[in-house]
């Protein structure tokens, strides 16, 4: 892992410290998408099978994957398998369930009534992804919260591996999740179905979920376009930061290290660490754990893009965590949910030593579907509310109008949009006449 002393540098170095990976943002990877996107929008269905031939290696004449199958999924699951995926779904359903938002009232002033009415989405778009690894807890990430929100259509896409299927234990999750459709097609050509509409998957209103970086770069593409669907945030190559002070485990902060690392040539992971000797243990550690993961060859590319950041004062571990605004946060220090009042930036923390960040991947109740590459400073992770729009509402009495239609008198005449003023003044005219 490269190396910095934080307080050694000065403002450009601290900024370079904690650059992002370039591969991401590559122009490359946006020209390419840019014409998958503009073939599934002419071509269909036609585009969308030649893209899987040409990036899944697969020939697909139905993408569409009956519901016979899932149930099949499920039913074929190893029961200890089950019982793991009914345990995160009570999880994930309970902590997102407990965030319905009711409808908020206020009387503005005597008279005067307005309401915030939550809707959920009608058709929503679920991007599980499945290029290196079939990520079969991000259906239920995103497929439990949209049905506890009351999304009416819940559409999920995933790649097909080389056998030209969905993985069974994706499927099995799908089922649990009582998703509604499902479709086996990935990359950026599954955003652009979900986001224009084909012959046989339907226009999505809002496209969720995580990807690499063409699924990325897809989602922000879509969500230009004029009457293309909402996303739900930028989710790309994973990332994370780990807190670590002299009491550390380094066998603890390396585990965490390499959890995301696994997942992608271009994640990004960065220790912060207190002292020099800790961080020479973990970097030891992290080179033992690496010798024995199966995807080490992904982890090691990912860990050419690591970073080792020592601090020496906890005010200035937190300056490197507010700039760098990580989407997984592992504080393994003294008293770790003393930081958190001060932490402005970062999509999911994990505290103390017994909270791996595996957990939250997976099973503990909140969501995996986070931000990267800095989009914690304006965007939240998934929660139940990406799933919902708010509808304002506002009725007024006689009193109310006669209260307030003054000041919209003068409001309008100073934009000088008279037929505002006039639609006030002529109803206050009918109270008098
Ligand atoms: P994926 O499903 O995102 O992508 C696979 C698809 O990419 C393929 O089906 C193919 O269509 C497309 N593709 C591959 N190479 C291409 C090329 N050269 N040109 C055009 N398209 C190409 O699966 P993945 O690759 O395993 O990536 C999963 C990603 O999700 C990882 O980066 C992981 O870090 C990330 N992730 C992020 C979060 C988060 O919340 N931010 C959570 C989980 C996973």
């Amino acid at each position: 892992m490269e190396r910095f002393i934080w307080s050694d540098l000065d403002a450009a170095a601290k900024l370079a410290a904690i650059a992002r990976p370039t591969g991401i943002s590559d122009a490359s990877i946006i020209e390419a998408v840019t014409s998958i996107m503009a073939a599934v929008k002419m071509r269909g269905d036609e585009a969308v099978q030649d893209y899987t031939a040409r990036f899944d290696g697969v020939t697909l004449t139905d993408t569409r994957v009956p519901d016979t199958d899932l149930k099949a999924a499920w039913d074929a699951l190893d029961k200890n398998d089950k019982a793991a995926l009914e345990t995160a779904k009570a999880n994930i359903t309970a902590f997102h369930a407990a965030q319905m938002p009711d409808t908020i009232r206020v009387e503005t002033q005597p008279g005067v009534m307005c309401r915030r009415e939550p809707r959920a989405i009608e058709v929503a778009g679920l991007y599980v992804p499945g290029g290196t690894a079939p990520l079969v807890s991000t259906t239920l990430m995103l497929a439990l919260p949209a049905k506890v929100a009351g999304v009416t259509r819940r559409v999920m896409v995933s790649p097909p591996g080389k056998d030209g299927k969905i993985n069974t234990a994706v499927l099995a999750a799908a089922y649990l999740c009582d998703v509604t459709d499902v479709f086996m097609v990935g990359g950026a050509q599954a955003v652009a179905a979900m986001a224009y509409g084909t012959e046989t998957i339907p226009k999505c209103d809002k496209i969720f979920g995580p990807g690499n970086a063409y699924v990325a770069a897809a989602k922000s593409l879509a969500a230009q376009e004029p009457g293309g669907p909402a996303i739900d945030l930028p989710a790309g190559p994973s990332e994370a930061m780990v807190l670590a002070d002299k009491d550390a485990n380094p066998a603890f902060v390396a585990s965490d290290l390499l959890s995301q690392a696994e997942h992608d040539t271009l994640a990004q992971v960065v220790c912060v660490c207190t002292d020099t000797e800790t961080a020479d243990a973990i970097e030891v550690e992290v080179l033992r754990q690496l010798a024995t993961l199966p995807r080490r060859e992904i982890a090691e590319a990912a860990l050419k893009l690591a970073r080792m950041i020592v601090t020496d004062t906890r005010e200035a571990t937190l300056d490197v965590v507010n700039a760098y605004a990580p989407e997984h946060l592992i504080i393994q220090m003294d008293d770790p949910d003393a930081m958190t009042p001060n932490i402005r930036h970062a999509g999911s923390i994990f505290l103390g030593p017994w909270t791996p960040e595996s957990v939250g991947d997976y099973a503990s109740g909140t969501n995996h579907t986070l931000p990267t590459y800095g989009a914690a400073r304006a965007y939240s992770g998934v929660t139940l509310d990406s799933f919902i729009k708010y509808i304002s509402v506002q009725e007024l009495t006689q009193q109310g109008l006669q209260n307030l239609g003054p000041a919209v008198e003068r409001l309008a005449s100073l934009e000088g949009l008279d037929a505002h003023r006039l639609a006030v003044s002529l109803r206050l005219k009918a109270m008098t006449s």
